[in-house]
């Protein structure tokens, strides 16, 4: 026996051929038989079938209940579809076996199977995921449903509509040029976009179902409880053009109004001797109407014909608003209303391929600082701020142009050469946004492809102008930049080499080597350099001037870094247990090391696990990071000097630090840029930038080392200009810790003498 069921409340729009029955009966399963309703349940959740069934358990239309014919995945279904007949309705899970698996299985039911009359309702767990309005056109299915949306009386119903609409299609089935008309003005309404097309859709195909001209209105009657009974005007046809976008009352069209009125009050379609009015049920509180002149009254195959074309326009008008807001949602920014990325690519593609491309541009424009500006003002203030920019990208640049949004703070020009070029877009920021009363100066950086050079889809030319976009961010007061085919070859070498490089650290192909740093005065060593070398298992050695950025790049200089750190760490105390006591460890940080939030407990715990002095213990940052951020670079540097290491500015003179900002700096070290060193010998009276170097290293009472210093004649000048201490090829190459050790112990005292 069945479980006793307790019946269900009546939905509110239940119709009057429903029963709800206490029990179940026990009606004999005998498949093919004509006094049940099968329903097949496709779904590769056990559960979906066990509530599906009980929702629908005690459903029974014109004394014939439900029986259930169940498949757990699109394959069963395939086998069981061969074989089974008189399937009235179809619920079909989306995503079984793949993704797709609930269309594929669609297709193969209509065009394979060749089964038109079965009713066919998807469902899907995803929200995310956009039904394709392609497949919902193609293959009749009458209903879209996320499961969530699926309550017990939502399944109820829409069973319910379903099965009716089978019955209808069964019913008049010896009238198939009929059938095949509404199938096919089914099919042309699906693909219209939007509520406005898909009734204007409506009314065509309805005169062409009845083989008349077209007069009519259709309209949408809103909140129908609060007795204001306003008819909204959705399309018009023929004679009625005139009313397009205007409310219908019951004054000036007064035949027209009542008798929307009365069909919508009788929630049934009317047909009278010169017009019908056509009921379409819509969802709560919306109801759709049509009123048509004809030129004769319907014939009794007219009118069904009609009413199942009402029944599959209901849910049609009612699927076209979920798939135009999906639609939306797919393709749209909800901020700033532009096409997102996907749309853009869409557009992109199109624009490839036809024949605007050649005079085409893409740019990419990234706000600067933006984020800062976001947590500095609110995060309601950069939203107005993200709508302003988009407005004036759209209506500031003149003509036919694509302004889209890709991402936070990335907007996206495409159009025209003479109008999306760095000069057009740059000059909408030097005005700057009016916010709620308050200035805000914005700058923006741009990455352009320039779409005629383009080869590859659409996608590919966002991926260049994003190549494009970081290559002017890291040249400082770049502004923008074009991509161009070297720079993708350049990409590509750099992703190749980004892989080797992680798998010769992994495979412990990269090692250290010390390049030794000596007082002029006495050429007696005083410390030394770290350096990273990389040889390839054939021998070759790779610069870091190379691979350092790539590592920089990819981030895996943060953990090269801390290798590196640790290593010459080690090294250090090893010298010191051979008694060189005195003796400094220079060690490279890189930018990206340095910013890393971890960077100063990473250095603490080299510095206590391997038991490294921190005032033998220097590190080299280059002038160019100085001079970015100053106020976090100043904190950064403090904390670090409490460790009780020191810290050398390398590359110096490179760079355009000020004076003052130096001061700021607690800076131990200058090191004199190799190019000045070199530059000395050349130079007419010494007077030269290593000159001012030595001279403002006396002045701030800093340390100075020269680098780089290759023949005796820069050593001596150098040393006449007062700087104290050099490395260079002169007295040492970088060597390995074995050479270093060996080294120290005879050569450095052999130069020395
Ligand atoms: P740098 O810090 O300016 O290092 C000095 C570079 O000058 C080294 O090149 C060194 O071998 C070279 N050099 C030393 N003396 C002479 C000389 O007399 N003549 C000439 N022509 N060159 C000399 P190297 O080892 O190729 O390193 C290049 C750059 O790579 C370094 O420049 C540094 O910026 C970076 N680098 C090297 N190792 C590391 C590391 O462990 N971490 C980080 N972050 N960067 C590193
Ligand atoms: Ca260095
Ligand atoms: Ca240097």
């Amino acid at each position: 026996m069945p479980p006793p069921i307790t019946p269900l409340a009546q939905p509110k729009d239940d119709h009057d051929d429903l029963v709800f029955l206490e029990e179940h009966p026990a009606a004999p399963a005998v498949p093919g038989a004509r006094n049940v309703w099968r329903v097949m349940i496709i779904d590769d959740d056990e559960d979906v079938h066990s509530t599906t069934t009980f929702a629908l358990g005690n459903l029974d239309m014109q004394q014939r209940p439900l029986e259930f014919v169940h498949a757990y995945s699109a394959g069963q279904a395939r086998e069981l579809l061969k074989h089974e007949s008189e399937i009235a309705v179809i619920l079909l899970d989306v995503v079984m076996e793949q993704d797709d698996a609930g269309l594929h299985l669609v297709r193969y039911i209509r065009e394979t199977l060749n089964l038109a009359d079965v009713r066919i309702i998807l469902r899907t767990g995803q929200p995310g995921y956009a039904p394709e309005i392609d497949a919902i056109r193609d293959f009749d299915i009458n209903d879209y449903k996320t499961k969530s949306e699926l309550t017990r009386i939502k399944l109820f119903t829409t069973v319910t509509a379903a099965i009716r609409s089978y019955e209808q299609i069964r019913k008049i089935n010896d009238s198939r040029r009929g059938l095949n008309q509404i199938v096919h003005a089914s099919t042309q309404l699906m693909a219209l976009h939007g509520v406005q097309n898909f009734a204007s859709g409506v009314l065509t195909q309805i005169t062409d179902l009845l083989g008349q001209d077209g007069n009519g209105v259709l309209c949408v009657q809103e909140c129908p409880d609060d007795g204001c009974h306003e008819l909204m005007v959705m399309a018009t046809a023929g004679s009625y053009r005139h009313l397009d976008n205007t409310t219908l009352c019951n004054v000036e069209h007064k035949h027209i109004y009542d008798a929307m009125e009365l069909t919508l009050g009788q929630r049934r379609n009317v047909y009278g001797p010169d017009f019908i009015t056509l009921y379409f049920a819509g969802k709560a509180s919306r109801d759709f109407v049509a009123y048509l002149e004809v030129g004769r009254a319907p014939t009794e195959i007219d009118e069904r014909l009609l009413e199942v074309f009402c029944a599959n326009v209901a849910v049609g008008l009612d699927n076209v608003e979920l798939v135009t807001h999906l639609h939306n949602a797919a393709f749209y920014d909800q901020l700033s209303k532009l096409p997102n990325r996907t749309r853009l690519v869409e557009i992109l593609d199109a624009t490839l391929s036809g024949p605007a491309r050649d005079d085409a541009t893409l740019s990419l424009v990234d706000l600067d600082h933006f984020a800062e500006t976001n947590d500095a003002l609110g995060h309601q203030f950069g939203d107005t701020l993200l709508v302003a920019v988009a407005g004036r990208l759209q209506t500031q640049l003149g003509g036919q142009l694509t302004v889209a949004r890709i991402g936070g703070d990335i907007f996206c020009v495409l159009g025209d050469s003479s109008q999306v070029n760095p000069a057009n877009i740059l000059a909408l920021f030097q005005h700057p946004f009016s916010i709620d009363g308050q200035d805000v100066q914005l700058s923006a950086t741009l990455g352009l492809v320039r779409l005629g050079e383009h080869e590859g889809s659409g996608a590919d030319a966002l991926k260049d102008a994003d190549i494009a976009l970081k290559r002017a961010k890291s040249q400082q007061r770049a502004g923008h930049f074009y991509f161009s085919r070297s720079m993708g070859v350049e990409i590509r070498e750099r992703v190749r080499m980004m892989h080797a490089l992680r798998t010769a650290f992994g495979q412990n192909q990269l090692f250290v080597v010390y390049q030794p740093q000596i007082d002029l005065a006495t050429r007696r060593p005083v410390g030394a350099e770290a350096l990273l070398r990389w040889q390839t298992p054939d021998g070759k050695f790779i610069s870091p001037d190379r691979f350092i950025p790539i590592a920089e790049y990819s981030g895996l200089i943060i953990d090269l870094g801390e290798w590196v750190m640790r290593t010459a760490c080690r090294e250090l105390v090893d010298l010191r247990k051979a008694g060189h006591q005195n003796f400094m460890m220079s060690i490279n940080v890189s930018q990206v090391q340095f910013r890393h939030p971890h960077f100063l407990e990473m250095l603490r715990k080299a510095l206590e696990d391997t038991g490294a002095p921190p005032e033998f213990v220097e590190l080299e940052i280059t002038e160019s990071m100085a001079m970015e951020e100053p106020d976090l670079l100043i904190k950064m540097l403090a904390q670090i000097k409490q460790t009780g290491v020191s810290i050398a500015i390398d590359d110096f003179g490179t760079g355009f630090s000020s004076l003052s900002y130096l001061q700021r700096l607690q800076i131990d070290r200058l090191k004199i840029d190799r190019a000045f060193v070199t530059e000395i010998t050349g130079s007419a009276r010494g007077s030269s930038i290593a000159e001012m170097v030595i001279q403002l290293g006396r002045n701030l009472g800093l340390a100075v080392i020269a680098e780089g210093v290759e023949d005796e004649r820069q050593a001596q000048i150098l040393q006449a200009l007062g700087c104290p201490l050099a490395q260079g090829f002169l007295f040492a190459r970088p060597m390995t810790a074995t050479a270093l050790n060996g080294w120290l112990s005879n050569d450095a005292l052999e130069g020395a003498a």
